[in-house]
């Protein structure tokens, strides 16, 4: 199952991905929930607020599953296409938190001259930076080397803590793609002062995630996935996440051991070799079959206004 949280509008709603089109998930459950339970109860405005009104844990994936079949069997498909332009927003567009991997591919590790971990490393990035499909990466005034990287991203669907790698997949929700983009420049910067990189990892925008959710009856082994990244359509990052150093069942069990996992919460599982700068006017073009392609042009930073003269 495929879902996308929409904008189409003044409404914000979940929207179904069926085949091509885009049909109205938030309404559906309202019907289903009305039918059911005898109240519709309110319209999930997006994916995480879809994570807070239905039943979590294990019955997760299966409610989902009987709200469509339920849709199917009274023939309840509403097609968001017809009479407007539905706009994907990110799956989830503010969450708890976004933990990204460090070096969990080891042809990465090499480029950027740091050794194989021997555990998964792990940083932080600001939820604030998030954005969706077609959004504009903001290249700032100034800046030497922005860099983007193809991150297959896991949504946490069940709170967690201290799981072990062999259920810890029944916490997912789903899958996504991140586009980890960084300042390469200020990074290292940073990196050579002992400082810590967050900065470079976290300004407006440099986060793009989507285009959809796809949740795991989808995707029952993520380390079977194609990862590419495209620049103007040329092929920069290439790679399996067979290749993955640490595997999504692993991370997740890491991370878990000191810190609680809440539906909503990311995870990027790491960047494979070729990482390559990007400048304004560039479309970045992030694929993984079977999740989409999640696509952003760079634009540059506007300079700011130049004040007036004072007296005038
Ligand atoms: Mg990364």
């Amino acid at each position: 199952m495929k879902l996308a949280s929409i904008v189409y509008g003044t409404q914000e709603t979940v929207a179904l991905v069926w085949g091509d089109d885009l049909v109205d998930f938030g309404r559906g459950l309202q019907i289903y929930r009305l039918t059911k339970a005898g109240e519709a109860g309110p319209v999930p405005r997006s994916i995480q607020d879809l994570f807070g009104q239905v039943p979590g844990g294990k019955e997760f994936h299966r409610y989902l599953a009987d709200v469509v079949s339920f849709l199917d069997r009274h023939n309840y498909w509403v097609s968001l296409k017809i009479g407007g332009s539905p706009r994907l927003r990110p799956p989830v567009a503010r969450p708890g938190q976004i933990l990204c991997l460090a070096r969990n591919y080891a042809a990465h590790a090499a480029e950027t001259s740091g050794a194989p971990p021997t555990e998964p490393i792990y940083f932080a990035k600001s939820p604030r930076a998030v954005i969706g499909q077609e959004e504009p990466v903001i290249y700032p005034a100034g800046a030497e080397r922005i860099d983007p990287e193809v991150e297959l991203a896991v949504v946490i669907g069940r709170r967690c803590r201290k799981v072990r790698r062999e259920e810890a997949l029944e916490y997912v929700a789903g899958y996504t793609i991140l586009n980890d983009i960084t300042d390469r420049h200020q990074q290292q910067l940073d990196i050579q002062a002992k400082q810590p990189w967050y900065r470079s990892k976290s300004y407006d925008t440099f986060c793009p995630m989507g285009p959809v959710l796809v949740l795991t009856d989808e995707i029952p082994d993520p380390q079977a996935l194609e990862l590419t990244l495209r620049v103007n359509g040329e092929v920069r990052q290439h790679a399996s996440t067979s290749e993955m150093l640490f595997p999504v069942a692993q991370i997740i069990e890491a991370i878990s051991q000191h810190i609680t996992l809440e539906p909503g919460d990311v995870i990027a599982t790491g960047t494979p070799q070729g990482i390559a700068p990007i400048r304004p006017g560039d479309v970045v073009e992030c694929d993984i079959p079977g999740i989409g392609k999640l696509r952003n042009p760079v634009v540059e930073e506007k300079a700011p206004a130049t004040a007036s003269p004072s007296g005038s």
